[in-house]
């Protein structure tokens, strides 16, 4: 059996080499999409009428005006959480594991801010909305941006509470729009469509530029809607991109990659993770095209902190070292099994595709790995989440009948 496996993964390595001596004319084109980069910030200038002031007492001062754009990649494990600031403004996406509410509400601290211009929530997974409800309440907020789809998780029921307690909304991305974070502009470029199978494609993708410097943030955006960004031909050019879903091999597409050229790439990822993030599969692509990877799982927070023209990090590379071999075709088998994705209607959607689902009622102290146990039947309300949000909010004991307690 190991024997058929490791001739099976010599096959699937010779036939990556091969794609990748075949894509060898595609990074060709993406050479040519970096060369109109000029032109397309060109573009953007002319767009927006109130620029061209800004851009004239910039000449005579730029560092003192300008100052620096520094994005933070704030080490939350295996979860997301990165905090943004240019002048005086900040933007902070996503907060880790509801366990990393106080790390990510310290860090913000300490770099001296009292009020967060825009918050995003990508997508309504615990491990980028978790510590989110605690950072609204604990500082001034401007804007809050969460993609058009819901959960029934109490991680996700936590944030909207925190939300309705400021007596805010959320505002729904518009894919396209831009908005002002100091001098830096942020470029929402997804979700592009809704009814996703897999709540990770509702992910809200977001473009920054500083001078010439850019920088994506993909969420946890999968192929999918990384197609879907190719196909509407968004600049997804960026010299930095936080790599989609962990690393994980059903984000970061050849073709997208090719369209990104980035010079480095951050992955947000836990240390020894059960997810088998980072993939083979994307360290491979990343190493093929000579791209830094900078890791959270061996540095750390990583900050990088761009001038509008250079981007220094404070930490050295990472390693190319992955986590996880596994197939596409299995990853794809089980998101389609696991997720019902209802983008409107306020119904039940599971609420991570990774993370094995638990069941537990409001004031009942076990968990259930199945819904239909015969203890769940007499309660009206069945919350479900990761095993770790079961146990975070006091769902300690794992049921006697169907999750192995005794
Ligand atoms: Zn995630
Ligand atoms: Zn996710």
């Amino acid at each position: 059996m190991r024997n058929m496996k490791r001739y099976l993964s010599s096959i699937l390595g010779l036939m990556l080499i091969f794609s990748l001596i075949g894509c060898s004319s595609i990074s060709e084109n993406s050479k040519k999409t970096v060369l109109s980069r000029p032109a397309e910030s060109n573009q953007s200038t002319t767009k927006k009428a109130h620029q061209p002031i800004k851009n004239t007492i910039s000449v005579d001062n730029k560092k003192s005006t300008y100052g620096n754009l520094k994005v933070h990649y704030i080490n939350v494990g295996q979860a997301d959480s990165i905090l943004i600031e240019q002048g005086s403004s900040s933007m902070l996406i996503d907060a880790g594991n509801n366990e990393d509410s106080n790390t990510v509400k310290n860090y913000i601290s300490e770099q001296g801010i009292t009020k967060l211009d825009y918050i995003v929530g990508t997508h309504p997974h615990e491990d980028h909305i978790g510590g989110l409800d605690y950072v609204i309440k604990s500082f001034q907020v401007g804007k809050i941006y969460m993609p058009k789809v819901t959960s029934n998780t109490k991680t996700f029921q936590d944030v909207v509470s925190a939300i309705k307690a400021k007596g805010m909304k959320v505002t729904l991305p518009i894919v396209e729009q831009t908005f002002k974070v100091g001098s830096a502009t942020a470029t929402i470029l997804a979700p592009n469509s809704s009814g996703y199978e897999d709540l990770n494609n509702y992910s809200i993708v977001i473009r920054v530029t500083f001078g010439n410097n850019s920088f994506m943030f993909d969420g946890d955006a999968e192929d999918i809607s990384e197609n879907e960004m190719l196909s509407k031909g968004f600049d997804v050019s960026a010299d930095v991109i936080k790599i989609g879903h962990h690393g994980s091999n059903s984000s970061t597409s050849q073709a997208f990659l090719d369209k990104v050229n980035p010079k480095y790439a951050v992955i947000s990822v836990g240390k020894g993770n059960s997810y088998g993030h980072p993939h083979k599969s994307t360290m491979e692509k990343l190493q093929d095209k000579g791209i830094k990877v900078y890791r959270t799982d061996e540095s750390g927070t990583i900050v990088a902190t761009s001038n509008g023209n250079d981007i220094t990090f404070n930490v050295k590379p990472g390693s190319y070292t992955y986590n996880g071999t596994g197939t596409v075709v299995s990853k794809l088998n089980t998101s389609s099994k696991n997720v019902v994705n209802i983008p409107i209607t306020k119904t039940k959607i599971s609420s991570n595709v990774n993370i094995k689902k638990v069941y537990f009622t409001q004031k009942g102290k076990s968990y259930h790995y199945d819904k239909n146990c015969s203890t769940l039947k007499r309660s009206k309300t069945i919350l479900e989440g990761s095993k770790q949000e079961a146990i975070s909010s006091g769902h300690t004991d794992p049921c006697n009948i169907c999750a192995g307690g005794n």
